[in-house]
């Protein structure tokens, strides 16, 4: 059996934390927020090591600062993240070896626990990905460019997405070359796709190609937020309380 991987990202500007400091290094109780994610998978049964994804300018700092001073011992590698969140996650792919499982994971998210990863692990072991979310508390609206209502979707088959989002490997592998190659190609660029997550690359671009591969979501749960404006980060220290 091949290893259990997390690929924890960290390659991200943060721009809309308004800070000089990228958020994943803000300090939350005297921690950088990135410690908290890597700590829950360093501390986890179900994962075996840790491929950390950072730009190329932060990783003598991540390193030195995070990993190395915490002790976080399942961090196998530190590789540079890309442009976009999905050109991050394919060199955190393409790094990968004798891998049977990935959870990937954004940094900014450092309330992952082990009951939402042990949740996530059986689904995955089950059915071959297991995205972790959660059902919407609001009713969401599908709007226009003008925000003109176009439809309202039943609440009770909405839910938000958060991470890890986890797929054995061969699927998200050759779902992610399918994406690069469309990239590449240019056609990603005409087709006006956004790709804002991995479930919706194994969705897109392994579902034209091979037989209808069902995508699981799993509960993960409220707590498990991505911090991303000032805001977030008063939310946090209140959950860390
Ligand atoms: O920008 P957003 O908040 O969606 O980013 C989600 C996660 O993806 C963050 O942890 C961020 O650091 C990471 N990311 C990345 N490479 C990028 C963009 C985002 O690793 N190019």
């Amino acid at each position: 059996m091949g290893k259990t991987t997390a690929i924890v990202l960290a390659a991200g500007s943060g721009k809309r934390m308004n800070s000089d400091t990228k958020k994943q290094y803000l300090l939350i109780k005297g921690k950088p927020l990135l410690y908290y994610s890597l700590m829950a998978f360093e501390r986890s049964a179900i994962i075996d090591e840790i491929v950390l994804v950072t730009s190329v300018d932060d990783i003598k700092y991540v390193k030195e600062e995070i990993v190395e001073k915490y002790h976080i011992n399942k961090v196998s590698m530190i590789t540079e993240g890309g442009k976009e969140r999905y050109n991050s996650v394919y060199n955190g792919i393409c790094a990968l070896k004798d891998c049977e499982y990935v959870f990937i994971h954004d940094g900014a998210r450092p309330f992952i626990n082990e009951e939402i990863l042990i949740r996530a692990m059986d689904k995955l072991i089950k059915c071959g990905s297991a995205v972790v979310g959660m059902p919407v508390k609001d009713t969401i609206k599908i709007v226009d460019d003008e925000a003109v209502v176009k439809d309202t979707p039943n609440r009770r088959s909405v839910w938000q997405v958060q991470t890890p989002q986890c797929f054995k490997f061969d699927i998200v592998k050759k779902a992610y070359d399918n994406l690069i190659a469309c990239e590449n190609s240019g056609e990603l660029i005409k087709s006006e796709i956004q790709v804002t997550d991995d479930a919706m690359v194994v969705e897109t671009f392994l579902n034209n190609i091979e037989e209808k591969f069902n995508v699981h979501l799993v509960e993960g749960s409220y707590e498990n937020i991505k911090i991303t404006t000032p805001e977030d980060l008063i939310i946090a220290e209140a959950f860390l309380k």
